[in-house]
């Protein structure tokens, strides 16, 4: 086990202080988190709502918990209590829920809208015309207990380095884009989520502000 947090320290010690790691540890066992904790790292990502709510449980309150997965509105109300920041906003209906939890549990949730920047078809999230008609709408204006942070999205699976790179210059060109139209005098509007194990240090040049790695610090999932 002692590899896992060798190669935490590797990969916090070549990222820029402006780029926060978020330790993505879906399918790992709550006693593998502990022992990444132990060392020092403090935010972790998930995607399953309900695997979420339980490490939650088992593990320290000052963790801060990403939710990187995509979300399904009968699921929001296991995370809503203590979830920091959602990710994978991909519709209006998501973040209408999302707020009526949040509004319950007296809280603002931090989330991200994420974009389909991929050449998949697979992949979830908003294109940008979708985006500027959530951001457009009345019901959208009137949601107090969520705060859009930022951006996210994930590039094609692939070994080509132009493909992967215009991917991700093309959601800083979203990020920027929408900033300007809609949250210009914000602040916390600031994020752009991109880059895992195989793609970080693209993502990092190309304007990443949280890179989500997995495997680079558990190892390949499969194995707890
Ligand atoms: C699993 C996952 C990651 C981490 O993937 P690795 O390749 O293991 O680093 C990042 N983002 C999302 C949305 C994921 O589902």
């Amino acid at each position: 086990m002692e590899y896992i947090v060798e190669q935490l320290k590797y990969i916090v010690s070549g990222l820029p202080k402006t780029v926060k790691l978020i330790a993505v540890s879906k399918t790992k066992s709550a006693e593998t988190i502990k022992l990444v904790y132990d060392a020092g790292q403090r935010v972790f990502g998930e995607n399953k709502a309900q695997e979420l709510s339980e490490k939650h449980l088992l593990l320290p309150k000052d963790i801060e918990w990403h939710f990187i997965g995509h979300l399904q509105t009968n699921k929001v109300k296991y995370i809503a209590p203590f979830v920091k920041m959602i990710h994978s906003i991909d519709s209006l209906k998501i973040l209408a829920e999302i707020n009526k939890q949040a509004l319950k549990n007296n809280r603002i949730i931090d989330c991200l809208l994420q974009f389909y920047i991929a050449e998949e078809e697979t992949k979830f999230g908003l294109d940008i015309q979708e985006a500027n008609d959530l951001l457009n709408s009345l019901e959208f204006s009137q949601l107090k207990n969520i705060r859009i942070c930022g951006v996210m999205g994930m590039a094609t699976f692939t070994d080509n380095e132009i493909q992967i790179r215009k991917e991700f210059s093309n959601l800083k060109r979203i990020f920027n884009q929408i900033k300007k139209n809609f949250f210009a005098e914000a602040p916390f509007f600031a994020e752009i989520s991109m880059g895992m194990t195989d793609d970080y240090t693209l993502a990092i040049e190309e304007g990443s502000t949280m890179v989500r790695i997995g495997s680079a610090i558990f190892g390949k999932r499969g194995t707890k």
